[in-house]
């Protein structure tokens, strides 16, 4: 057999040995994604066994970061990237600088030089988008104001990022290896003796003409492409169409613009956001998306040196606690300082206490312009891997940490006599919202209606008709938001979460209405439903007779199979009126 096959190789291999690790860690109620670093150490070249293409790894993670980014420019709209630059902006600014500082701390002591200490420094303060990405995406904070800022502030870190891999090679004054221009990651360098300013203003130059070109072009033939094969009628050119798109604007705009990778993915899904066809074109996204966001963190986990850990204790603890706490706490206490709620703090410093690909490109980029010591990449990778395989232990952290100060606020609320002044600035406002909406509910003998998309709307809006009693679980900050305007009780969040299912005092409830379309996630609402109230009526939604099955054995009374009552209607239309009640 032909041997000479190391692309195929590095995807099988990888994508096998991360499939088994992260089923095992699922096992042992971890996130899978330690099983997929695991994977990435075990095929990587510190221990022994088969070793995977380095190179082809970080490719094709990098696929990965494209198409997550691009993900992420679907939801976003240019208003909402616009409406968080007041906080992202400054936030990631003042944060990156804290951190550099704690870097280069930790590097004088360490007795490197002053500039080693500061790429040091600049790659501790960077978090990896995927991570982050990730994180807010199990947790559906993408589309919440906090997951918004988060990103916004990623968009930022990422521009800081495309124009430090420009000054860090001209303050080097010297260009590592072939000479000329040397593409490093995804970015380019500067020329040899090219002065910082000059540099900077061509980098700055660049990516204005990027976006400006975008703006201009990009909107108006991106959208008509994707409306011209949506009306082909092919689901195969279609989900082509936007795999094409996504890739060729984020390469055309690493080429032909300098900036990196995932910033003109994002761009590219940015300007689809504004179209019809956003939806459509995340959904065809999405499998790639999450096979390449797998390989990311199995070339990560190739990156790392286990002997590292032993060999080097205290300078490894020294960057985790950089990492984890200097970051975090500096986030932390930037976005209290601009008048947002503790929950929305919370979220921001647990998304950045990570670091990813763009420290090892720093970090490379250092080594290769003989700025940083060895020991410097090694201890960043060190870093990585150990705050990505934290990360979720520190989210799980601030999830009960938040619970804990929503309780104590509510109490505090509850105890305080008299009307609440009226909120006044917006972030009183939107922190009086939050609050009203996670606040334990009072009500009793009520209907829970989860969800209030296409189907969970029609049934709230006939309950209020009808007088009936009830409130809402709702995810989308946007639904979530209307509702509460409108005076009906709703709680935001996923129903899934314990902190939001027990918000609802189900105990008290009459009756519970699942009408989400996700059936895993609606059967574990169901079973805290059962769990919490033995005697109340609970009718879920499903749409194939597995799921009925599956909704029914996690305790609801009544399963409706959405597309058995499609046909139902339409028999009716079609068959005199005995012959289609026979269905
Ligand atoms: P549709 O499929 O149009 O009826 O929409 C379903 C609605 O349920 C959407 O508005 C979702 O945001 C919402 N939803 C889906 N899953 C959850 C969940 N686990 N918790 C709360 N809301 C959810």
């Amino acid at each position: 057999m032909n041997h000479d096959i190391p692309l195929i190789l590095t995807v099988v291999v990888g994508l096998g040995l991360a499939f088994v690790l992260g089923t095992i860690a699922h096992r042992f109620k971890a996130p899978p994604l330690v099983g997929y670093l695991i994977a990435g150490v075990l095929i990587g070249p510190y221990t022994p066994g088969f070793v995977a293409d380095q190179d082809l790894a970080n490719q094709l993670a990098e696929l990965g970061v494209i198409l997550l980014m691009f993900g992420v420019g679907l939801h976003f709209s240019l208003k909402d990237l616009l409406s968080v630059k007041g906080i992202a902006v400054p936030g990631a600014i003042v944060q990156m600088a804290i951190a550099t500082g704690l870097g280069l701390g930790l590097a004088l002591w360490l007795g490197w030089s002053l500039e080693a200490g500061l790429v040091f420094g600049l790659a501790l303060s960077v978090a990896s988008t995927v991570v982050l990405l990730k994180a807010l995406q199990e947790r559906r904070l993408i589309d919440t104001e906090r997951g918004r800022i988060a990103v916004g502030w990623l968009i930022v870190e990422d521009l800081a990022m495309v124009l430090a891999l420009v000054i860090i090679p001209a303050i080097g004054g010297v260009i590592a290896t072939h000479g000329g221009e040397e593409v490093i990651g995804d970015a380019l360098v500067a020329e040899p003796g090219q002065s910082v300013w000059v540099a900077l203003g061509l980098t700055g130059l660049k990516v204005v003409g990027f976006v400006a070109f975008m703006l201009i072009v990009g909107r108006r033939v991106i959208p008509w492409i994707l409306h011209y094969i949506a009306h082909t009628g092919s689901r195969e050119l279609f989900r082509l169409a936007v795999l094409a798109i996504a890739l060729g604007v984020a390469l055309g705009a690493a080429q032909l613009f300098d900036v990196s990778l995932a910033l003109g993915a994002f761009f590219a899904g940015m300007i689809l956001a504004e179209s019809a066809l956003a939806h459509r074109a995340a959904e065809e996204s999405l499998p790639l998306r999450d096979a390449f966001a797998v390989l990311f963190f199995v070339s990560v986990g190739m990156l790392f040196d286990p002997a590292t850990l032993i060999e080097n204790p205290l300078p490894v603890l020294g960057v985790l606690l950089i990492i984890v706490f200097g970051k975090s706490l500096a986030a932390f206490a930037i976005v209290i300082l601009f008048g947002y709620p503790v929950g929305t703090a919370l979220v921001i410093s647990a998304s950045l206490a990570q670091i990813g690909e763009f420290s090892f490109i720093l970090a490379e980029l250092g080594v290769g312009l003989g700025m940083l010591p060895q020991e410097g990449r090694d201890l960043i990778l060190a870093g990585a891997i150990l705050s990505i395989l934290l990360n979720p232990v520190f989210f799980y952290g601030v999830d009960r940490l938040k619970l804990r100060l929503e309780r104590r606020a509510a109490a505090a609320a509850a105890a305080a006599a008299g009307p609440l002044p009226a909120p006044q600035t917006a972030a009183e406002r939107e922190r009086a919202d939050d609050e009203a909406m996670l606040r334990a509910s009072r009500m009793t003998d009520h209907t829970v209606l989860v969800g209030y998309g296409r189907v969970g709307s029609i049934v709230g809006e006939a309950l209020r008709k009808a007088q009936v009693p009830f409130l809402v679980i709702e995810d989308v900050d946007r639904i979530a938001t209307e509702l509460h305007q409108n005076g009906i009780e709703v709680i935001h969040g996923n129903a899934a979460a314990p902190a939001i299912i027990s918000a609802a005092n189900l105990g008290a409830a009459h009756r519970l209405i699942v009408a989400i379309p996700n059936a895993f996630e609606a059967a574990n609402i169901v079973q805290a439903g059962r769990a919490a109230n033995t005697g109340m009526s609970i009718v879920a939604r499903a749409h194939s007779d597995a799921e009925v099955a599956h909704l029914r054995s996690h305790g609801a009374d009544i399963v409706i199979m959405a597309e058995r009552e499609v046909a139902k209607s339409i028999l009716a239309e079609v068959l005199p009126a005995p012959a289609a009640r026979e269905i």
